[in-house]
């Protein structure tokens, strides 16, 4: 099986980033991605785009050197009742969103409420995503969040570069995280969270894991083309 979309993505215009959005694409294409979606900080995110850079991701085009684009954002989680930086009238108007909590946005608080702030996020009909749940400076009830996004038709990401350069100390929440959804037939997503264009399709510590777990491939949302079905809003 071959993974054929990033789900998380980050270009120049989320301020701590790198790479063009073409740039990103032409890697993607050169790994073979069949899709990519772009999905830059919210607002809330200190040097992250204007609202209106999300109103205005309807002018990129649906395909750029055969890879498929799926527009959307990396929101962020701003307090433990689950909201995010963005109204939904925007929101809904995007293919892909991921709702993630960041300690430049939101506090980290007890393992009660971090859980409660990323339960309440997923009532967000708009949230597809919910982004590195594994992060240890956000301490959660993994049964809990898992369950719930079984239930609720959530995704929950394994996230790459949380084993590499990002949110040291990932690796055994996330370890916990997938063999929970393994045995709940949640579903998950890969995504690479990269901030540079050589980072795109960067899959390899996630799959690692995966392997380890010996999670079978229906439960990875990237190994299925029809899946992606639910990310063609735009
Ligand atoms: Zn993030
Ligand atoms: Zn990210």
């Amino acid at each position: 099986m071959e993974y054929i979309i990033d789900t998380h993505t980050h270009t120049i215009a989320s301020g701590h980033a790198y790479s063009t959005l073409i740039e990103n694409v032409k890697a993607a294409s050169a790994k073979g991605l069949k899709a990519l979606a772009v999905t830059d900080h919210g607002v809330a995110m200190p040097g992250g785009p204007h609202m209106f850079y999300f109103g205005n991701l309807k002018v990129i085009p649906k395909e750029i050197e055969g890879v498929r684009i799926f527009k959307g954002i990396e929101a962020n989680i701003m307090d433990y009742e689950g909201k995010l930086d963005m109204p939904d009238s925007i929101l809904k108007r995007l293919d892909v969103v991921i709702a993630s909590l960041h300690d430049v946005c939101i506090k980290p608080g007890t393992k009660e409420e971090n859980t409660k702030a990323i339960l309440k996020a997923m009532d967000n009909k708009n949230v597809d995503i919910i982004g590195h749940p594994g992060n240890p400076a956000f301490e959660i009830d993994i049964d809990a969040v898992v369950k719930r996004a079984k239930e609720k038709d959530v995704l929950i990401e394994i996230n790459n570069s949380s084993f590499r350069t990002s949110r040291i100390g990932s690796y055994d929440n996330c370890y916990k995280i997938a063999k929970k959804a393994k045995e709940v037939g949640a579903t998950m997503v890969i995504g690479s969270d990269a901030h540079i264009c050589y980072d795109i399709g960067n899959f390899e510590k996630a799959h690692e894991l995966i392997q380890k777990l010996q999670i079978p491939d229906d439960l990875i949302l990237n190994l299925w083309p029809e899946k992606l079905k639910r990310f063609c809003k735009l």
